[in-house]
């Protein structure tokens, strides 16, 4: 996979507002710290709300090993490679992480 930006952007669309997709994966990984993990290991989510008018808009898996939003399931259509955790570190969080 050549990982352009914007393939780096609709990527980031899976670790938002995931949890129909990890609810139908098997694993999960979190390229804010590079583990994987069983998805249903993960037990925080956090509520999303419409910018606009602040109606529930779909919740967001929160890493359980280190808290953060940048979860990407296996159900997505994308391999979890550390090639790819890398690449969406350092596209995403450079920086500030
Ligand atoms: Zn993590």
């Amino acid at each position: 996979m050549l990982l352009t930006q914007r393939t780096l952007q609709t990527i980031h669309g899976y670790c938002t507002r995931n949890r129909r997709l990890m609810e139908e994966s098997k694993t999960a990984g979190c390229f804010s710290c590079g583990e994987t993990f069983t998805a249903s290991d993960v037990r925080e989510w956090v509520r999303e709300r419409d910018a606009a008018t602040g109606a529930p808009n779909g919740e967001t898996a929160k890493c359980p090993r280190c808290g953060f939003g940048a979860v990407l399931p296996s159900a997505a259509p994308i391999t979890l490679t550390p090639e790819l955790f890398r690449a969406m570190q350092s596209f995403w969080f450079k920086g500030t992480h």
